[in-house]
């Protein structure tokens, strides 16, 4: 995860490939360390319309930063079904 400084020079910006900045709303999916996984909703993200890499302003980067590693409730939960083929039990 990379991220820039100040905002209006990130603002549609060239990427290093060439390809142009779009600012978009993404689902983040990050390892965390108390769950598998967290998802961070409503983003404010930048992403290369090219090669697809994603840049946060620091405001974002710091929110992601305190939502992941503090102790923030989370707004939602999800339950991830877990297969297990070695399970001697017919699924769906
Ligand atoms: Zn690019």
């Amino acid at each position: 995860m990379e991220a820039y400084q100040g905002h209006a020079e990130g603002l549609h910006s060239r990427c290093a490939c060439g390809g142009q900045y779009q600012f978009v709303t993404i689902v983040l999916t990050l390892p965390d360390a108390h769950l598998p996984r967290a998802v961070v909703r409503n983003v404010p993200a930048e992403i290369c319309d090219c090669c697809g890499e994603t840049l946060f302003s620091m405001p974002i980067t710091v929110r992601l930063m305190q939502v992941l590693h503090g102790n923030a409730q989370p707004d939602d939960v999800l339950i991830t079904p877990v297969y297990d083929l070695n399970h001697n039990t017919s699924i769906g």
